[in-house]
């Protein structure tokens, strides 16, 4: 096999591509969306065989293969299941750093819902503790519409 670049030296171009696009949400996620714009409340949906209750929600249950017909209102509290922080600023980040990403468990759900978290330091982040959702007072219809949770007791 031939090397088609051999005594060539590379050139590198920096630049930047911007791509705007529209997708649509689909059914499910249109409704959540719509709920945290218009009525800052969290959805679910409920499997009907195994009960589970999922948020973000979901359109069949992963385990019984069933459509979830059932919406469930849920609470914006709940407990951290798990986080992590990111100290390095890249410019994928909303916020500056650090930034505490956490995996919340809302009272009422099934599942962890992935969310920033603040208002409090790192060092003070416990699993377990109790967290709320504080909402945007502009809201556009999208998951940052929850602009964090913080810490209650
Ligand atoms: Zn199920």
């Amino acid at each position: 096999m031939t090397d088609i670049f051999k005594d060539i030296e590379p050139m590198v171009y920096k630049s930047q591509i911007n791509v705007p696009y529209s997708w649509w949400a689909g059914k499910t996620a249109s409704k959540f969306f719509t709920e945290l714009k218009e009525n800052k409340k969290i959805m679910g949906t409920k499997c009907d065989k195994c009960s589970k209750v999922y948020v973000p929600p979901r359109k069949i249950c992963p385990f019984c293969f069933k459509e979830n017909q059932a919406w469930v209102e849920l609470s914006d509290e709940g407990i951290l299941l798990s986080y992590t922080i990111v100290r390095k600023q890249l410019a994928s980040l909303p916020k500056k750093v650090p930034v505490i990403y956490g995996l919340i468990k809302l009272d009422g759900a099934d599942t962890g819902l992935l969310h920033f978290i603040d208002e409090v330091l790192p060092k003070d982040i416990k699993i377990g503790m109790r967290l709320k959702a504080c909402f945007l007072e502009e809201r556009a219809g999208k998951i940052q519409d929850i602009g964090y949770f913080k810490p209650i007791n």
